[in-house]
């Protein structure tokens, strides 16, 4: 990208990195005058989540373990009353965008303080963004009292995070970083931190592949999926990301395996409208082939899905998925057009080469 002109909003968060980081989750509660937390994780993670108060001694209160996907605001109402009838003034959140969302929900009702500590690779702590799911609709807002005041990322904490979760959760991070090369509101710095992003996670998922617990493939996982978050924190998303929610929100496909699936397409179809960025792709994935190509390859090296007939998406779905994308789409380099967003879709289905 050219700086000859542009905005840069720096998001206004504390960030702690490293392995064994979680030690001083009880410092950085008192620098944000917390004295009674609520720990919020999954019912699959509250192991984590009793580590977490152990750490924070006479600081934490107890564990709220609501978090499910989609961030319902039935469980948030919930999740509330316990805040209330236990009087916590902080909120600490440990595990992926589920958790994290449930913390937004609850920091931006209350106006309480959320230290996050993610243990997959969304991105969900560098962002000002919820998204929340009532009566089977979602609806996301954005506003800076969403964004967690602080996080905590602790490399120890996804050692054992499964082959499967590592290699779609590291995708779905890739897919904000090579959005953010091509956004309207893009920077140079964004930029940067885009391209390193992606050369990190690229790196990483090979690593983590061969050796799941390879300590230097975990930190650089995780290096990666901050600098992501901070990309998708930072600036908008395009078309793979209208695409995604298209597929999540209307046909109820996993978040983070379709983010893998769709971004080799979703990429090909901007790809000649954005040199610039697609130069920066290739370069991070040392491809000499195209920017797509390099990133189905990753998919295939690293044993992530590569179908949407993987993972529960039917044939006959897709001319409404198409109808429904172009419906209400969102800002992209290459406008929305329902014939072509179909033929991107179809070969989606079936995993064709994205040409
Ligand atoms: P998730 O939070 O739904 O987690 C999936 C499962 O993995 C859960 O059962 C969780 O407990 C478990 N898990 C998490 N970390 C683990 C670990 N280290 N070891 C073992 N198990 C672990 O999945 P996700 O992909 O992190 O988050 C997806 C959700 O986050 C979606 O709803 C998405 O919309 C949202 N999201 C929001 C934003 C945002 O900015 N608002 C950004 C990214 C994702």
């Amino acid at each position: 990208m050219t700086p000859e002109s542009f905005v840069f909003q720096a998001l206004s968060n504390r960030v702690v990195f490293g392995a064994g980081s979680i030690l001083n989750v009880r410092a950085e509660a008192d620098r944000l005058g917390m004295r009674r937390v609520l720990v919020l994780c999954t019912k699959q993670q509250t192991e984590a989540a009793e580590l977490i108060t152990n750490h924070l001694g006479d600081a934490a209160i107890g564990i709220c373990a609501r978090a499910v996907m989609h961030t319902p605001v039935e469980v948030t109402k919930a999740a509330v009353e316990d805040l209330r009838a236990l009087g916590a003034d902080g909120i600490v959140s440990i595990g992926g965008g589920s958790t994290i969302g449930l913390g937004k929900a609850l920091s931006v009702r209350t106006g309480l303080p959320q230290i996050a500590i993610p243990t997959t690779y969304a991105g969900s702590e560098m962002t000002p963004i919820l998204g929340e799911t009532e009566d089977g609709t979602k609806t996301t807002r954005r506003d800076p009292a969403i964004l967690p005041a602080t996080t905590i990322y602790d490399v120890d904490l996804t050692m054992e995070l499964p082959h499967s979760l590592s290699v779609t959760s590291g995708m779905n991070a890739i897919a904000h970083a090579v959005e953010a090369l091509y956004a309207p509101d893009g920077n140079p710095i964004i930029a940067l931190m885009a391209e390193e992003s992606i050369r990190s996670i690229a790196r990483a998922m090979r690593l983590i592949t061969r050796h799941p617990k390879n300590t230097e493939g975990r930190r650089l996982a995780l290096y990666g999926a901050w600098l992501a978050g901070t990309c998708l924190g930072s600036v908008s998303m395009s078309i793979h990301h209208k695409l995604c929610h298209t597929l999540g929100g209307s046909f109820d496909l996993p978040h983070a395996e379709t983010h893998t699936i769709i971004l080799p397409y979703a990429t090909a179809y901007v790809a000649e409208t954005v040199p610039e960025a697609m130069a920066a792709v290739r370069r991070a994935l040392k491809t000499g082939g195209s920017a797509a190509e390099g990133l189905q390859q990753l998919a295939i090296d690293i044993g992530a899905p590569r179908r949407l007939a993987e993972i529960g998406m039917r044939e006959e779905w897709l001319d409404r998925a198409a109808e429904l994308a172009v419906a209400n789409p969102y800002w992209a380099p290459k406008p929305f057009d329902r014939q072509a967003i179909r033929t991107l879709l179809g070969k989606a289905f079936s995993g064709e080469r994205p040409r």
